[in-house]
């Protein structure tokens, strides 16, 4: 199918990698675990390389194969590995880029599983986390060293929503060799393209908008094919034999392979079915987000309202340029008090008092008093959560219904 098609006609009409023996319309969900080989040869063959056939589904299954595919196509990538998780995903890449004592310099905002990974796991096995804000080239330009293998950051980080400049720091990471990790879960394919940008490898939690409505738990590593792998010294020697496909051949022969976080065929059906309809629910959450925008602006009870899309937004321009004028469909509001915000959490009736995003549902927490409750003030105040602030993740709902919901909750508190 040729790349003028959009998005959606893409996803809907993508290729099976082999003819199915049905005719099925859907890809079918292929839940075994094991496949056979017509011949002795042929099965060596497969395990020495020589051509590929799914042989066991920890390694892989074409039920995830056709996900990857058609991500593959979707987002014009080199090439893409599906795993169990965005946190498998997340892990996976760096450890098959980062060698024990390169480090990695890191953004001081991040999704807060992400940031304990960088904070004591990696560096538990000897690489090194340097946490820098983002926003501030200078300081992030003197935290490179000839040991930084990769820079990571959030395309809008969660729940400050604070936009970074994806072009910007591509260009000074590779003014110093170092490889762009994007986790770009919040400004999925349809409205952010990574690769344009200069982001070598992007990484995403298909658990939020790919899933379809919070259907299955999945993530992805997404190599963008910028980057010569030959440059860095985790990848060097698999360069040699591999090329262009070195990181994506570690990951999938040694990290991915024995660190086992594969995704299951289930929950790739599901992700299968939810890019179909990705562009659609994207929109309309949009759509959602601009409509309770100004109604929260105009609300004398709330005292702010941040979300990227809104033109009043410090980066609105930033993010009409970066993500098609869609930044994603998570937005917080400030109320005056923590206790207003718990009386106003509980007299909603529509909206859920869940975490998660990008559900259909539309979800609301408290982060300061949940998420970030194992972390003391001073760090909250470092990663400016406000006990003021309510974050809320909008759904596919009637615009209408949520305002409802809303203006009734705000009117009793
Ligand atoms: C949810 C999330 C993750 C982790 O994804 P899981 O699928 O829950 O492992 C990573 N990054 C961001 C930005 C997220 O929102």
């Amino acid at each position: 199918m040729t790349s003028k098609k959009g998005f959606t006609t893409k996803s809907l009409h993508a290729e099976f990698p082999k003819e199915d023996a049905y005719n099925a319309l859907h890809m079918p969900v292929y839940d075994g675990v094991a496949y056979e080989f017509g011949s002795a040869e042929e099965i060596r063959d497969a395990f020495e390389g020589k051509h590929f056939a799914h042989a066991y589904s920890r390694t892989s299954n074409p039920t995830v194969e056709f996900f990857e595919k058609k991500l593959c196509g979707l987002t014009g990538a080199h090439g893409v590995v599906a795993l169990a998780s965005g946190m498998a995903a997340i892990s996976n890449a760096l450890l098959a880029l980062v060698e024990k004592d390169g480090n990695i310099v890191a953004s001081n905002q991040l999704f807060g599983h992400s940031y304990a990974l960088l904070k004591e796991t990696l560096p538990s096995w000897g690489i090194d986390v340097r946490f820098v804000d983002m926003g501030n080239m200078d300081e992030v330009g003197s935290r490179m060293d000839s040991n930084t293998r990769v820079l990571f950051f959030e395309t809008i980080t969660n729940p400050q929503l604070e936009v970074v400049d994806v072009s910007e720091l591509c260009k000074l990471a590779h003014s110093k060799g170092v490889v762009v990790v994007a986790d770009s879960t919040i400004t999925p394919p349809y409205v952010f393209n990574s690769a344009q940008l200069g982001v070598d490898v992007e990484v995403m939690s298909s658990t939020k908008f790919m899933s379809g409505g919070a259907a299955a738990v999945g993530g992805v590593i997404i190599d963008n094919g910028l980057y010569d792998w030959g440059h860095l010294p985790a990848l060097s020697c698999w360069a040699d034999k591999f090329g262009k496909n070195a990181f994506l051949t570690r990951v999938r022969k040694e990290i991915f392979r024995h660190l086992g976080g594969c995704m299951t065929a289930h929950a790739a059906h599901f992700f299968n079915l939810g890019l179909d309809i990705l562009a659609l629910r994207v929109d309309r959450c949009v759509e959602n987000c601009l409509a309770l925008g100004e109604f929260f602006e105009n609300h004398p009870k709330v005292s702010s309202v941040n979300y990227p899309g809104l033109p009043s937004n410090k980066y609105y321009t930033l993010s009409s340029s970066q993500f098609s004028g869609k930044p994603g469909a998570v937005m917080t509001i400030d109320l005056d008090t923590k206790d207003k915000c718990f009386e106003f959490l509980n007299h909603l009736e529509i909206v859920r008092r869940a975490t998660n995003l990008n559900d259909n549902k539309t979800l609301i927490i408290h982060p300061e008093s949940t998420i970030y409750c194992e972390f003391g003030d001073d760090e909250k105040k470092s990663m400016k959560i406000r006990d003021t602030m309510l974050r809320i993740s909008v759904g596919i709902e009637d615009a209408g219904d949520l305002i409802d919901d809303f203006n009734q909750a705000l009117s009793k508190i």
